[in-house]
């Protein structure tokens, strides 16, 4: 999927190149093209169409048209607004620890790697920033799951909070602030349950959480492969729970660069991280000039 965006819009661009001087109807036969191509990477219908009305007014202005490389010009436009689409506001920071403990909340969907990306996101707190840091799993649901977090953390060299039997989620969380304080960490991740859908009970027990851990960043991690689905758990979160970024994970196999376009544009938080592999290390910070370059191929 990925690749065929990038080979349409290579296609569309390489044609238009050679045409040297671009009509309107060039451009708007163009851009049809396009437009197709995003839908096929899974962009979602209104973020394609308002994505192609916004190039096509910039495309068919007399400079673009009259211009030696049209072709160039258009291409260079697509580019622009995607970063522009990608990027929001501006360049994606890092993560907020400047009071400490500083929580961050872990939220999303079972099997999104939601608990491999908290230990990815620690190990390069720890590495790169010299931080302290703690973990804990709330999934009283799963105990694999806590088990999981356990296990990682050994793997990494970052504590993990105790595990103790019959604790509801927001007691585990009240025990891992209290530890993160008298321990000295100076950050806490909350690995909170998932469930295979968004249902009532699991949206309930994560408020009671947020309210409890006050978080500094809550981050929902969903599965970039799952395109328009990834995108409508994240409006469901934001409403509900209120996020302040999104980690897409799975961005190292066929990643789609639609999800990451209409992800930006329907919810309006920032893409922070991509998931690029199953190993501790294969995290990397969005970077939304990247993700065009390569839709653009
Ligand atoms: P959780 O249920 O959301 O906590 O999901 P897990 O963290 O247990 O991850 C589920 C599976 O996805 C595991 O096998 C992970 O190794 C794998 N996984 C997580 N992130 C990525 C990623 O970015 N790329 C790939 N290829 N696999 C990932």
């Amino acid at each position: 999927m990925f690749e065929s965006l990038s080979e349409r819009l290579g296609g569309v661009f390489d044609r238009l190149t050679k045409q040297g001087a671009l009509s309107e109807a060039d451009v708007i036969t163009a851009l049809r093209e396009v437009r197709v191509a995003l839908l096929e990477a899974d962009v979602s219908l209104p973020v394609a169409r308002d994505f192609i009305k916004r190039v096509q007014e910039k495309a068919t202005g007399s400079a673009v048209t009259k211009s030696i490389t049209p072709g160039q010009m258009v291409v260079k436009i697509v580019h622009d607004e995607l970063i522009r689409v990608l990027q929001g506001d501006g360049p994606a920071d890092a993560l907020k620890i400047d009071n400490s403990p500083a929580t961050i909340l872990m939220v999303g969907l079972q099997g999104s790697g939601k608990t491999t990306t908290t230990a990815k996101l620690a190990k390069r707190l720890k590495e790169k920033n010299g931080k302290r840091v703690l973990l804990a799993s709330l999934d009283t649901q799963r105990p694999a799951a806590m088990e999981q977090l356990a296990i990682l953390g050994t793997q990494i060299g970052v504590d993990s909070l105790p595990i103790v039997k019959g604790e509801s989620a927001v007691q585990i969380a009240k025990r891992a602030k209290t530890q993160a304080s008298l321990g000295g960490y100076d950050v806490l991740f909350l690995d909170t349950a998932g469930r295979l859908h968004i249902d009532e009970v699991l949206m309930d027990e994560i408020q009671a959480v947020r309210d409890i851990a006050a978080p500094r960043e809550t981050l929902l991690v969903v599965d970039g492969l799952t395109g328009q689905d990834a995108v409508n758990v994240a409006t469901e979160f934001e409403a509900q729970v209120g996020i302040s970024g999104v980690v897409l994970t799975r961005m190292d196999g066929d990643g789609r660069g639609g999800a990451a376009l209409s992800m930006r544009a329907v919810t309006g938080k920032p893409i922070r991280f991509v998931g690029l592999g199953e190993k501790m290390d294969a995290i990397e910070v969005f970077d939304a000039e990247r993700v065009a370059g390569r839709i653009l191929g």
